[in-house]
């Protein structure tokens, strides 16, 4: 398996340690035709991408691309803020971003009832390694449905990582809308048995994100492979590896919606 492209990677705009132009040194040396950079969304008060800076991220991208030669997208790795399926980029910063990653994030700034039905209780169980109620993996996985149902999603990160859902049912919502389940190789987050289910009985897209927080990791995808390896998930079925280019739901979205 050889990865064409990585559309999960952090920079210092988050907390991420290397610079825009240092993920797309290492793209290059990977051989990788594009990345996309995904910092964290504006509502993680301590990582998030804050709004000022967002001018100096775009021209970073640009010059990054023209020195390097690897093109590269300006992404968020969007938050989840809410149980009826909001995420922290509004439609008004739609223009500034080419890829929209969305997933759950620990110490996010979001309403009172996310935080006591969603938030707390999910990490609570997950930290305390507490089975969950099944009121709410069912609430956890309505979540993870609306936000696909409601936003132009590119890919889900980490799926069900510290959260609890029914990832067969979101991976159909998932098929459904063209958002595709991210495999990710920085976090063990689906377990086998998951992946295995969501590959038989969903017709979901995967890609595979390192979820890079420096340089170096840019491309590393082992973690994720050997999953993919454990499971025998067939590898037409990711679309950045291989050749491959991903079909972006957000962009065609852009492209309908002016
Ligand atoms: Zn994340
Ligand atoms: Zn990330």
């Amino acid at each position: 398996m050889i990865l064409t492209a990585d559309y999960h990677t952090h920079t210092t705009y988050s907390h991420g340690k290397g610079s825009v132009y240092d993920n797309a040194l290492a793209a290059k040396e990977r051989a990788l035709k594009e990345i996309a950079i995904t910092d964290h969304g504006f509502n993680h008060p301590a990582f998030g991408l804050k709004k000022r800076k967002l001018p100096c991220l775009l021209a970073d991208v640009k010059s990054a691309e023209k020195e390097t030669g690897v093109k590269i997208y300006a992404g968020i790795e969007a938050n989840i803020i809410s149980e009826s399926g909001k995420t922290d980029l509004k439609e008004k910063y739609y223009p500034y971003f080419d890829v929209f990653l969305a997933g759950f994030h620990k110490f996010v700034l979001c309403g009172g009832g996310a935080m006591l039905k969603l938030y707390l209780p999910n990490y609570a169980r997950s930290f305390l390694k507490i089975k969950p109620t099944d009121a709410l993996v069912r609430r956890t996985t309505k979540t993870y449905i609306e936000v696909i149902r409601k936003n132009p999603v590119d890919a889900i990160s980490h799926l069900n990582f510290c959260v609890f859902s029914d990832a067969v049912e979101v991976a159909k919502a998932a098929a459904d809308y063209g958002t595709y389940i991210e495999i990710n190789a920085k976090k063990t987050h689906l377990t086998d048995e998951e992946l295995s289910d969501i590959a038989a009985k969903t017709s979901v897209r995967f890609l595979i994100g390192s979820d890079a927080h420096s340089a170096a990791r840019v491309g590393e995808i082992s973690l994720a492979e050997a999953l993919i390896r454990r499971v025998g998930l067939d590898e037409r079925r990711i679309d950045n590896i291989d050749g491959r280019l991903p079909d972006f739901r957000f962009r065609k979205y852009k492209e309908k919606n002016g």
